[in-house]
């Protein structure tokens, strides 16, 4: 199995002037929980709403206020670690986290520090084909986002926005096994993936909807093996946690740029304060926003408002019984049923609508040829229009007849790119257009033969150099396509033509 194979981490090395580098990075995911209510409330979390419109009293702090907890955002981070393989711990609590925000009304976060609901599992991360790494997670936890401050629409006040305030978040930990910025990048595409095919989280990072905060740190060759021997992470450089990433081409600049201003400092003779930073896209580089926060300076203590949250085993079981089929169990299933390559699997198991194309275009199909066509044409096309496959003028059901068509051998590759691009302009049945158009290929081999010796015999000079050259009959096989409007079966023409010329 695909799975059960993860390649040794391969760190990314920077060389400084005092020897090697290595480095380590742990995310930090806070995903958007994708529930129509907040986590503690019935407001709202629709996008893009009028500011201030969604906000109940309890969001917005109005005394002697309490929250009720959601049980449909309970049942999503459940769903969320059983998809990442993870413990699930039926007994929970929440705690406060204590600080001033103006968008924070509380004056505090109600979040899940002592007892997450979520415990350790993983997510098996995608490099190049062939080459899968295992990033450990450490923990999920719930808690309520808060608002937003807008500084720029009035040049002498703030605003403030509480829409978001009291959404429900998941916070998905990694431990520092990302060795580099494309792994740190191909570990959000996957866990993006996985939660848009559980559903808990719809993965939109332009909207907010998936950021990640990420740490990094640098160390010396062998460093980092100690610390995997005995989980110290005092064998560790001392770490800097970039804030709110929302984009994967973000995330690998940023992670360069940090290690790279923490090595020059170490070499320097320095040392690294932990802090949070933020990563300036434009000026492409990270600046301090604060020093880093100790857990005892929120002065965390359990959420009086809140009864620690237990649910039952059976309703898990019921969770897990529910969960769809998962994107490596998809992939593993395409490359042995259909003949895939791992490469064309990963793909097409990329979303679940293209998953689901393709398997209705292939079903009772050659897998290969299906997938050549959604890949290579389809996508191609899509591709063009900036559409997705939910915006295929064409169904699975149209492009799996010009497949058939094509394995049939009733038309010939290229006939099924003219006919691929009728289909989907002006619509229509694949076979009924064929025999419409008179698209078939001719496999009668009179025609055929009819066809060859014409060409032949208008080309007596052609003909000895292709005699005395047999790479040169190629020239004829076109002669003959064109003749027949690419409609002669590619196979008979180059027999027929062989013999003919005696090769
Ligand atoms: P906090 O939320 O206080 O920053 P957490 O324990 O919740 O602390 O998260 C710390 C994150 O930093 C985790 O993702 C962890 O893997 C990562 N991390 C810890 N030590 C290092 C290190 N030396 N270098 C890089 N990342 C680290
Ligand atoms: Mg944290």
């Amino acid at each position: 199995m695909l799975d059960a194979v993860y390649s040794e981490p391969k760190p990314k090395v920077i060389a400084g002037a005092t020897g090697d580098w290595e480095l380590v990075i742990g995310l930090e995911v806070h995903a958007q929980v994708a529930s129509k209510a907040k986590l503690f409330s019935g407001a709202s979390t629709k996008f893009g709403a009028e500011p201030n419109s969604n906000v109940a009293f309890v969001d917005a702090a109005m005394p002697g206020m309490l929250p009720v907890i959601n049980e449909f955002c309970v049942e999503q981070a459940v769903r969320t670690g059983l998809g990442l393989k993870a413990q699930i711990n039926l007994k929970s609590a929440f705690d406060r986290k204590n600080y001033f925000y103006p968008d924070l009304p509380q004056g505090y976060q109600i979040s899940q520090l002592y007892e997450p609901i979520v415990g350790e599992g993983e997510v098996i991360v995608n490099m190049e084909p062939g080459v899968a790494r295992l990033v450990r997670i450490e923990r999920i936890h719930i808690e309520q986002d808060a608002g937003k401050s807008i500084h720029d629409m009035d040049p002498n006040m703030s605003f403030v926005d509480l829409n978001r305030t009291g959404v429900a978040l998941m916070e998905i930990v990694s431990r520092p096994d990302i060795r580099g910025p494309e792994e740190a990048a191909a570990y959000v595409v996957k866990l993006r993936q996985i939660l848009r095919y559980l559903g808990t989280c719809d993965g939109n990072m332009q909207n907010g909807s998936m950021r990640a905060d990420v740490n990094v740190s640098v160390c010396r060759p062998g460093d980092y093996e100690r610390y995997q021997a005995t989980q110290d992470f005092g064998e560790l450089g001392t770490r800097c946690e970039i804030k709110n990433m929302n984009s994967m081409r973000f995330i690998q600049l940023a992670i360069d740029h940090e290690a790279r201003r923490q090595i020059a400092i170490l070499e320097d003779g320095g040392t690294i304060d932990q802090e949070t930073r933020l990563y300036d896209a434009d000026k492409n580089e990270t600046r301090s926003m604060r020093s880093k926060e100790e857990a005892h300076d929120y002065r965390y203590f359990p959420c009086p408002d809140l009864l620690p949250l237990e649910i039952e085993q059976d309703w898990v079981d019921d969770i897990a019984a529910s969960l769809p089929e998962l994107p490596d169990a998809k992939k593993a299933r395409f490359i042995a049923d259909f003949g895939l390559s791992e490469y064309d699997a990963s793909v097409l198991t990329a979303d679940v609508a293209s998953a689901a194309y393709f398997e209705d275009v292939a079903q009772g199909r050659d897998g290969k040829l299906a997938a050549n066509w959604v890949i290579n044409e389809l996508f191609g096309r899509l591709k063009k229009e900036d559409h997705d496959i939910t915006q295929s003028p064409m169904s699975a059901k149209q492009l799996g007849g010009i497949v058939e068509l094509i394995s049939s051998g009733d038309i010939s590759g290229k006939i099924a790119k003219d006919l691929f691009e009728m289909v989907y302009t002006d619509g229509g049945d694949p076979a009924a257009l064929v025999e419409k158009h008179g698209m078939k290929q001719v496999t009668d081999t009179g025609a055929i033969e009819a066809a060859v010796d014409a060409v032949i015999a208008d080309n007596p000079a052609q003909v000895e150099k292709a005699k005395a050259n047999p790479k040169l009959a190629g020239w004829f096989v076109g002669q003959v396509m064109k003749a027949t409007g690419g409609k002669a079966n590619p196979k008979a023409v180059n027999e027929i033509i062989a013999s003919k010329l005696g090769l």
